[in-house]
């Protein structure tokens, strides 16, 4: 979750904790990328990985730490009840809820683009390699939206974003795709959800069939447009929607 930025205020506020302040712990502490507070046998990965010739590795929770990621004694340091390795398993919807109660507003603000991406139920401690293609590419889109309209006008393409999202979460990344076209930027996404399609301003349709059979423009215009083309396999799909 580091592409937003919000580690780097939540391991301030742990470091600024009294107990903490009394041990001179400094921010780093608090992560698990550095020596210092991380756990060493497992390097902060919580897991120690055995290397099984002709076999898949296996994965073997880190006995030093059991799992934790962190030395004993920078667990003991707390905000409202949770250490850093609590926070790392929370999930983003109940850290923005947590943060905010407890008036870190800089830190839920940080993290609420993930959630408006439809990355709610993405634990902050989840390692990017975990995430699929899909989740990797909303995190960026997070990103940029924390940015802003500070950066240049920039020309996004997605690769099939809404896969496996559910149809509110799909809402909730149109909801960002809008918020940067707001901002100046243009989206190209590759597509076969029909709601996302019946949002954009211009489809280009291609097909016929896919793979080999595929890659003549069928059609090119708004959806509206698009549905009246005979020739598309997108169009009375499209239809339905556009109803
Ligand atoms: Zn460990």
């Amino acid at each position: 979750m580091t592409y937003v930025k919000a580690f780097d205020d939540i391991r301030t506020l742990f470091a600024s904790e009294k107990l903490a302040k009394i041990r001179n712990y400094q921010p780093k502490h608090f992560s698990f990328n550095v020596e210092g507070g991380r756990c060493e046998v497992c390097k902060g990965d919580g897991e120690v990985t055995i290397e099984m010739q002709f076999m898949a590795d296996v994965h073997l929770e880190c006995e030093a730490c059991k799992g934790k990621r962190f030395k004993k004694e920078v667990l003991q340091v707390t905000f409202q009840g949770k250490s850093i390795n609590d926070i790392l398993n929370s999930t983003i919807d109940d850290a923005v809820t947590f943060f905010t109660k407890h008036k870190e507003t800089r830190i839920a603000k940080k993290l609420k683009p993930l959630q408006d991406v439809g990355l709610g139920y993405v634990t902050l401690g989840q390692s990017s390699s975990t995430l699929s293609g899909g989740e990797a590419q909303r995190i960026k889109l997070a990103s940029f939206l924390v940015k802003g309209t500070r950066q240049d006008k920039s020309l996004f393409i997605f690769d099939e974003p809404t896969t496996g999202l559910h149809f509110h979460d799909i809402k909730k990344l149109l909801k960002s795709f809008n918020a940067l076209i707001e901002n100046g930027h243009s989206i190209i996404v590759i597509e076969h959800n029909i709601d996302l399609i019946k949002c954009a301003d211009y489809v280009i349709d291609l097909g016929k069939e896919g793979g080999k059979l595929g890659g003549e423009l069928i059609f090119q215009g708004t959806p509206e447009e698009l549905i009246k083309c005979k020739n598309s396999y997108t169009a009375p799909y499209l239809a339905e929607k556009l109803k």
